[in-house]
């Protein structure tokens, strides 16, 4: 009897770059050198169009150059790496560019997004609300026992649906970014000392951005002190770059600076990781296996992926199994979790319903070991992940889904509600039947939810005036 998904063994391979008009005469050499790669970045549409010339035609640039214009909250940014795994299996058209997974998220295109609803009512900037969470700048203390150190807000590639594009890269028309406004140095001091005086910290995730783009000095040197804080022992280092900029992680003076730090972990019996992040399994080349395994040959404890749900890139049992295998298989990088994307201005093409992504998590169970089943993860607003099947409520109309959660954020520590109120987390509106889209159409959501809005800033704004 045939099986929903057949297994097969699938070897990875490097597409040939120099199936792309610009890159035809670019050597090995050149290729694998990071410096080669982040000198050749597509930032632009006459960057792109200088690499894939006429295979492209303009009405495919004028959509790229729409979306960056109207809808765009990240800038382009793409290492050649990441170009170069669109259309993989052959020289790419404009129809093939369309549909491909990697160019849907990392190359947005004006006529992808919702033409309704690009941004649901309740979509917002920082829409985690880890700011309001940052016990100093950039250290996010939203867990009891974990936080998150934003070190920089940059990345060597940007995804078109990035969960911290209120900070993280350069402005674009309709997004003004934030900026930090301490200096690296003493942000960063700032947050050792705060470890330091934390002993309910356990676990440090070290993101940004990407860490990929953080001076090496400067990285070892901040991971060296965390690892002489007694409490801490997970240290988990966040790099899409291990798949977008594999190059990166293949040079000598990293290897062994994370063999330093590999060394020191172990001596102190800490556990250092590296999350990255892989959407698709065409993004998972010799290339990221080979980076992958010299960074493990380093004595880090493991490499994990963290990929995210997103319609049209990898919203299938098929796409997310063959994504799984590749990694589990030919990278030994372990299936850890997908994300909902969250609820970001403009993600509405992107984002599943709960729905979905509880019947994507049944769908894959059975295939992987179960230490390699990845979970499907909503990441509420105020609450912090939950595996998808962990809702409390659910109106399929409206499309809200309410959770509960038993430990307090930082900012509830004198709510006395907060671990039995229910938290809402938002459906995508044109998932909804027909008279859900009509309820919100007729309440005249945004007018709600920005009255709600407006109402809340008075209070704080009241409550900073008054000191309280
Ligand atoms: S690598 Fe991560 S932080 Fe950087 S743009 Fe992508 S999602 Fe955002």
């Amino acid at each position: 009897m045939d099986q929903p998904y057949a297994y097969r063994r699938r070897e990875l391979v490097e597409p040939d770059w120099r199936r792309l008009p610009g890159w035809r005469d670019v050597t090995a050499e050149e290729w694998e050198s990071a410096q080669w790669q982040r000198a050749h970045c597509v930032k632009n549409v006459k960057q792109l169009r200088d690499v894939f010339g006429d295979l492209l035609d303009e009405s495919f640039y004028a959509d790229v150059e729409r979306d960056q214009a109207e809808r765009a909250t990240m800038s382009i940014l793409l290492p050649p790496q990441m170009v170069n795994t669109m259309v993989p299996g052959g020289v790419p058209t404009v129809e093939a560019m369309y549909a491909d997974p990697v160019r849907r998220y990392m190359l947005p295109v004006f006529s992808d997004r919702d033409p309704v609803w690009p941004s649901h009512p309740h979509a917002s900037r920082d829409s985690l609300h880890e700011a309001e969470m940052w016990a100093v700048e950039g250290l996010t203390h939203r867990y009891p026992t974990k936080v998150l150190a934003e070190l920089l807000p940059t990345c060597p590639q940007y995804c078109g649906h990035c969960t911290r594009m209120d900070l993280v890269g350069n402005s674009t028309p309709t997004i003004d970014k934030h900026k930090f406004t301490l200096k690296p140095v003493d942000r960063l001091d700032a947050m050792v000392d705060y470890l330091r005086r934390s002993p309910g910290v356990r676990d440090v995730v070290v993101s940004g951005g990407d860490v990929a783009n953080m001076p090496w000095a400067r990285l070892e040197s901040f991971v060296s002190r965390l690892l002489e804080i007694d409490n801490v022992r997970d240290i988990r280092l966040a790099t899409k770059a291990l798949m977008g900029l594999p190059q990166h992680w293949l040079q000598d003076d990293v290897r062994t600076g994370m063999e330093r730090l590999a060394t020191a972990a172990r001596s102190r019996g800490v556990n250092i990781a590296i999350h990255t992040h892989v959407n698709s399994a065409q993004s998972v080349t010799p290339l990221v296996a080979k980076a992958t395994r010299a960074m493990l040959d380093t004595g880090i404890r493991d490499v994990r992926n963290q990929g995210v749900l997103l319609r049209g890139v990898n919203d299938t049992q098929q796409d997310l199994l063959d994504l799984c295998f590749a990694l589990q298989d030919e990278a030994s990088i372990l299936p850890y979790y997908f994300y909902m994307c969250d609820m970001i201005p403009g993600s509405e093409h992107w984002r599943l319903a709960v729905h979905e992504a509880q019947a994507l998590q049944h769908a894959i169970m059975g295939y992987l070991p179960g230490f390699a089943t990845p979970r499907m993860i909503c990441d509420v607003p105020y609450v912090g992940k939950r595996w998808v099947d962990q809702l409390e409520s659910y109106d399929r109309t409206r499309g809200v889904s309410y959770w509960t959660k038993n430990y307090r954020t930082s900012v509830e520590r004198e709510d006395e509600e907060a671990l039995t109120r229910r938290y809402p987390y938002y459906d995508p509106i044109s998932t909804l039947p027909v008279e859900g889209q009509m309820w919100w159409r007729t309440n005249d959501a945004g007018d709600q939810v920005a009255a709600q809005r407006n109402a809340a800033a008075s209070r704080s704004a009241a409550e900073a005036l008054t000191g309280s």
